[in-house]
């Protein structure tokens, strides 16, 4: 087993209802069976509506919870139907997932994105930070250069960087079933990192990659040194494909 730690962030999406909750029990029982596996960092970031059950769920099992988004402010205020990293906070959840494509495509900027950070770490959430070129960029060869935009300006003035996670998910990959060619995913991963360790003060950056992760390809992404982990939608929400595919990654 490797001696690394490794976060598996499971982004259920606009998918669940109360009942799912039952669904957790294989992944904790899997986590206990695997005491020794202190390098393993399991994140359930359910709809809002299931936050809270997966909080009281996941009680003292080490499984932590997030949330998908929030709104920035953080005080009570009038946006209808909006939810900010205090109340989310106020939960005992510990992370939120921030600036991922499917909400990026509704309108949220880099920087809405930025001011959804800066509060979030006010209110002393950890933030999973997803960036991402589109299809059209990686075809104009304008990968690296968007990364670079994202990263910047989505991390403007962020001063404590401890509590980031870099989720690198090109958006042609998500949910399509087509991953990165692996040599271009550890060129990128390693771009990354070395962008915020010289560039962004960050002591010891990290990155997971995430876009169509399944357990028939979690071998082939698991030969990336460089990553620390993986960010996983659609099969995260069938709790045997997601054990598999974490046993596959500490084979
Ligand atoms: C995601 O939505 O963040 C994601 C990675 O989805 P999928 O694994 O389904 O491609």
């Amino acid at each position: 087993m490797t001696n690394k730690l490794r976060y598996f962030v499971a982004n259920w999406k606009m998918f669940g209802h109360l009942k799912s909750v039952n669904s957790l029990n294989k992944v904790i029982n899997f986590k206990k069976k695997n005491k020794k596996a202190k390098n393993l960092k399991i994140i359930y970031c359910p709809p809002f509506t299931l936050i809270y059950p997966f909080i009281q769920k996941l009680k003292k099992t080490g499984i932590k919870t997030g949330a998908q988004n929030c709104n920035f402010g953080s005080n009570y205020g009038p946006p209808t139907g909006s939810i900010n990293a205090m109340m989310i906070k106020s939960l005992n959840c510990e992370y939120v997932i921030l600036g991922h494509s499917e909400n990026r495509a509704k309108g949220e900027n880099d920087n809405i994105i930025n001011k959804k950070i800066i509060s979030a770490l006010e209110s002393k959430l950890k933030i999973i930070f997803c960036i991402g070129e589109t299809s059209t960029q990686k075809k104009r060869k304008l990968t690296k250069k968007t990364l670079l935009s994202q990263l910047s300006k989505g991390l403007k003035k962020v001063k404590n960087k401890k509590n980031i996670l870099i989720a690198y998910e090109p958006v042609w990959s998500i949910g399509s079933g087509i991953i990165p060619k692996i040599k271009d995913l550890e060129n990128i991963s390693n771009y990354i990192k070395l962008f915020l360790a010289n560039n962004m003060k960050f002591k010891n950056p990290k990155v997971l990659y995430g876009g169509s992760v399944n357990p028939k390809n979690i071998s082939l992404l698991n030969k990336i040194k460089n990553l620390d982990g993986f960010l996983i939608g659609g099969a995260s929400q069938n709790s045997d494909k997601f054990i598999d595919i974490i046993k596959k990654t500490f084979n």
